[in-house]
C-alpha cells in the first residue's frame, strides 16, 4: 500500500492533453492538475470527450499531443496494466464486470491488475506468492464487506441487478488497489437510493485516503460531493472551479442550455 499523499501535492498533471480521431479532435489541449485527496467532477454533454480523457489517463489510447504526470512522472503511451498498477483505475462507462465469473472471482481477478508486487515469485508460486494470494482474497472479502456485496459473493455476475452490477464495477476497481479512482458516469442506471448510497461511499472511500474523478450526468450528485469541477466541451475545457463557481459560469450554462435543446429537438 502506498501511504497517501499530503493533500496539497499535485497527483496527476495533464498538461495540454490532446488527442484527434482522424479530423475530429476529441480532446483539445486539456489541462487538469489533480491533487491528493481531492474529489473532482468531470462534465460536459454528450460528446464532448470525456470517456476519451478517461482513455488517454489510463493508457487505452495514446495521446496525439501534451503530456500526462503522475506525481511529476510522464506515464503517457503505458500499457493500461502498467498505468493499473501506479494506482490509477478506472470503471468502464458501460460495463466493468466479467459477466461469467462470480462475484468474488471478479475481485479475485481485478486484483491482480492492481497487484504491486512480484509477478515473478508469483509464476514460480513461491511461499511469498502464496502468502500475497492470501493477503488478496482477504482484502476481496474486505471490498465485498464494504460494498453491501457479501452475500453474493458466489452469485454469477451476469445474474445480478443492473444496479448491482455497477457496484460490483467499482468494487472490481477498488480491488485493484487505486490510488486515483477514476468513475465514468456510475450513477447511470441505478436507483434513487442506490445513488444516494453510492455517493455517500465514495465520500468514505475520499476519507480514506483516495482521490476520485467522476464523470457524471446527475448535476445534484457532482455539485453536493465533488471539492472541484472541471467542465468539458466539444474537447475543450471550458470553466473549472468550485460547484459553486462552475454552477454561475455563463459558458458551463450555456453548453447545458444547447444539449438540453438538442434533446427536446
Ligand atoms: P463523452 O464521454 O464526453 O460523451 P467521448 O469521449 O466518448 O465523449 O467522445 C468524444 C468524441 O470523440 C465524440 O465525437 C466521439 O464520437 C469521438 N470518439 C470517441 N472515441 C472514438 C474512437 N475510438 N474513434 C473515433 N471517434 C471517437
Ligand atoms: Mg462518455
Amino acid at each position: 500500500m502506498t501511504p497517501p499523499a499530503s493533500a496539497s501535492s499535485p497527483l496527476l498533471q495533464l498538461v495540454g492533453l490532446s488527442k484527434s480521431f482522424g479530423k475530429l479532435d476529441a480532446v483539445k489541449e486539456i489541462s487538469v492538475t489533480l491533487s491528493a485527496g481531492e474529489i473532482r467532477g468531470l462534465i460536459g454533454p454528450n460528446g464532448s470527450g470525456k470517456t476519451t480523457l478517461f482513455n488517454l489517463i489510463s493508457g487505452f489510447l495514446k495521446p496525439t499531443a501534451g503530456q500526462i504526470l503522475w506525481r511529476g512522472e510522464e506515464i503517457a503511451g503505458l500499457a493500461p496494466h502498467r498505468i493499473a498498477r501506479l494506482g490509477i483505475v478506472r470503471t468502464f462507462q458501460l460495463t466493468s464486470v466479467y459477466g461469467d465469473l462470480t462475484v468474488m472471482e471478479n475481485l479475485l481477478m481485478s486484483s491482480h491488475l492492481g497487484n504491486r508486487s512480484g509477478v515473478l515469485a508469483q509464476s514460480l508460486q513461491l511461499p511469498s506468492a502464496r502468502a500475497e494470494e492470501r493477503r488478496l482474497s482477504e482484502r476481496c472479502r474486505e471490498i465485498l464487506d464494504e460494498m453491501g456485496l457479501t452475500e453474493l459473493a458466489d452469485s454469477r455476475a451476469a445474474n445480478l441487478a443492473g444496479g448491482t452490477q455497477k457496484i460490483l464495477g467499482i468494487a472490481n476497481a477498488l480491488a485493484a488497489d487505486p490510488i486515483l479512482l477514476m468513475l465514468d458516469e456510475p450513477l447511470a442506471g441505478l436507483n434513487p437510493a442506490e445513488k444516494t448510497a453510492l455517493m455517500e461511499k465514495i465520500e468514505t472511500l475520499r476519507a480514506r485516503g483516495l482521490t476520485i474523478l467522476i464523470v457524471e450526468h446527475d448535476m445534484k450528485a457532482v455539485m453536493t460531493t465533488c471539492d472541484r469541477v472541471t467542465v468539458i466541451c466539444y474537447g475543450e475545457k471550458i470553466a473549472e472551479g468550485t460547484p459553486q463557481e462552475v454552477s454561475r459560469d455563463q459558458r458551463t450554462i450555456e453548453a447545458y442550455l444547447g444539449q438540453d435543446e438538442a434533446v427536446h429537438a
